[in-house]
């Protein structure tokens, strides 16, 4: 792991190439380390209490009934479609504005990606337009909390229940992030379609190295989650493991190994206890970008719509159309400061250039090609923000 304390208790990792402000960094400290290491010395590494007791305490955090943990986002994305059944020929809908995971998996299931546009506004769906997209085929929807930002899922469950449509939601960054639903606000991962899918990635705003969790509100569908991700194994290693009597498992479906460790699970349940102050603190940063930037003529900055609450997973700002992204990029990374272009899209992508494209996906490319990242973490300070944001006011001044 890499050392973190650089700056202060919590000071970003050094990074390279004379990187004074990076893109993102994780919170790690004592307590994750201590706690690995507690599995490391219990003897006890794979799959085991540890995950069971981060399901627990995830599913309690979010308001789910179930959560299964499992290796990344990307197996929980798959494993969310092979609980559904669908698989050869059936149509999903997405979009494909958003990290390339989120389309593969759909490939992945023999299933064709039917990508639907975003809104300029909140990077998300568009769901204005999810109804002209809806066939025979289609069979479920993955709608993508982009960068933490909620997609609008009253308006999304109101057509997918019409249309007798399944909801899986890529809330890959969304730990942390709340939507109002009949006036209360809940967590991102209180089911409300079928299906939610976290990732523990290092770029997400908790982690675990690497990592995922899916939840729902199906008993049925969390016995096959966690059926699928062991193999199909009837009977658990650790429940043989703790008998004593001589059990014989047997492989029920056709499985995967979709594991988490129990140290990474330990780590997680960490990160967990420290996730409202990790999301407090970048909407702190978020709230100062708004303040520093935000009244510099021609960059559009991100807001959230009256029933969102972001954990700011990404800080993601429109450049005027003058200014050309990777100059400034260029510019800003001269000056230490580290930024990622806008989410990239899937269909401009190699392996999906055989695939029909009859959509419009125009708001989708513009927001890849006039979108910058800001850095955003939970360790930064006022110093660093105004940093960043004089650097990109030299830019609009230019
Ligand atoms: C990061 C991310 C994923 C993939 O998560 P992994 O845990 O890295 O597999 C999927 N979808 C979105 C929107 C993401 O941002």
């Amino acid at each position: 792991m890499v050392a973190i304390r650089t700056r202060s208790r919590f000071g970003p990792p050094a990074a390279g190439g004379g990187i004074v402000i990076p893109i993102a960094a994780p919170l790690l400290a004592d307590e994750e380390a201590d706690a690995a290491r507690a599995v490391v010395l219990s003897g006890w590494v794979s799959q085991g209490p540890q995950v069971a007791a981060f399901e627990r305490e995830f599913a309690a955090l979010v308001g789910a009934p179930h959560a299964c943990a499992v290796s990344n986002c990307t197996t929980a994305l798959q494993l969310a479609l092979a609980a559904l059944d669908i698989g050869t020929g059936d149509e999903v809908i997405t979009v494909s504005h958003s990290f390339i995971a989120t389309a593969n998996v759909i490939r992945h299931q023999g299933a064709i990606p039917v990508f639907v546009d975003i809104d300029p506004e909140t990077y998300n769906l568009d769901c204005a337009r999810l109804a002209e997209a809806i066939t025979e085929r289609t069979r479920a929807i993955i709608a993508v909390h982009q960068m933490g930002m909620p997609c609008d899922m009253a308006a999304l469950m109101a057509i997918a229940r019409r249309h007798g449509i399944a909801v899986i939601e890529d809330a890959a960054c969304a730990a942390g992030s709340q939507i109002r639903i009949d006036r209360e606000w809940e967590a991102i991962g209180k089911p409300r379609g079928d299906i939610a899918c976290f990732s523990f990635h290092p770029r997400k705003v908790i982690t675990t190295g690497e990592g995922g969790m899916l939840t729902t509100a199906d008993a049925d569908l969390d016995r096959k989650f966690k059926l699928l991700r062991q193999h199909g194994m009837s009977v658990p290693d650790t429940v043989r493991h703790n008998s004593s009597s001589v059990i014989f498992e047997e492989y029920v479906v056709l499985g995967y190994n979709y594991r988490m460790t129990d140290m990474q699970a330990a780590i997680g349940r960490r990160q967990l206890e420290r996730l409202p102050e990790l999301v407090a603190r970048r909407r702190a940063v978020a709230a100062r970008y708004a303040e520093q930037l935000g009244n510099l003529e021609g960059l559009r900055l991100p807001t959230e719509p009256a029933w969102a609450r972001s954990n700011w997973q990404s800080y993601c700002v429109r450049l005027p159309d003058r200014l050309d992204q990777r100059i400034v990029m260029q510019h800003l990374l001269d000056k230490g400061i580290a930024t990622r272009r806008g989410i990239m899209c899937a269909h401009r992508e190699q392996p999906y250039s055989s695939l029909a494209q009859g959509q419009d996906l125009r708001q989708s490319e513009l927001a890849q090609d006039r979108s910058i990242l800001l850095p955003i973490y939970a360790q930064m300070d006022a110093e660093d923000t105004l940093r960043v944001a004089d650097a990109v006011r030299a830019e609009l001044e230019r």
